[in-house]
């Protein structure tokens, strides 16, 4: 028998949310689990688990669809185009879940792409509701909708007790990036 896929979010203010998915995603591949990470908003800055996902290819799939909104965020009126590239990115998210080629899905930032209005809220929804019933699915970002929350297994929010960014340090490589 498969087991149950899980619904799983990661939201809060303090830091660790995709830190928390990556950390799934490592244990998984332990198990030789297939991980698709679709990271949203992420555009053109540069992170470490781009690079690390290449070494656990082919377990570890990594696809930046946030580099669809960069010029979208700070612009005002791109409707059309905006509209084009939400639609086109919830169509690749949807492939993903429905291909039954993964074993754990991560929208990372996805949160954050549904609250500053570059996505539908009612898009997600669909996508979890739709998804093979023994898929995991995490969402990471912070103003987690509470219709997600409500749909979802498990829910943790980070909470911010203190961050070296309150006392003006910058963010570092392997810790933040
Ligand atoms: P991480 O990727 O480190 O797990 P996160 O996913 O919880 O962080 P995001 O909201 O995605 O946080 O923020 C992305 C970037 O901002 C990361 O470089 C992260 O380290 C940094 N960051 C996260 N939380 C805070 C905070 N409370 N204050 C300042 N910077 C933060
Ligand atoms: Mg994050």
């Amino acid at each position: 028998m498969t087991e149950q896929g899980l619904t799983i979010i990661y939201t809060g203010k303090g830091k660790g949310k995709t830190t928390a998915a990556l950390g799934i995603a490592l244990r998984a591949v332990g198990y030789e689990k297939k991980i698709c990470m679709i990271q949203f908003i992420k555009g053109s800055w540069h992170y470490g688990e781009m690079i690390s996902s290449k070494k656990l290819e082919p377990d570890f799939e990594m696809i930046a669809i946030g580099k669809g909104f960069v010029g979208i965020i700070d612009d005002k009126d791109p409707k059309e185009e905006h509209e084009k590239i939400a639609k086109e990115a919830i169509k690749i998210c949807s492939k993903k879940i429905q291909s039954g080629n993964y074993d754990i899905i991560i929208l990372d930032e996805i949160n954050y792409a549904v609250n500053l209005g570059l996505i539908e809220l009612d898009d997600v929804l669909k996508l979890i509701k739709s998804k093979p019933p023994e898929l995991d699915i995490v969402l990471t970002g912070n103003y987690a909708k509470d219709e997600l929350i409500e749909i979802a297994d498990l829910v943790t929010e980070m909470k911010e007790i203190k961050h070296p960014f309150q006392k003006g340090q910058k963010a570092k490589k392997g810790i933040d990036f």
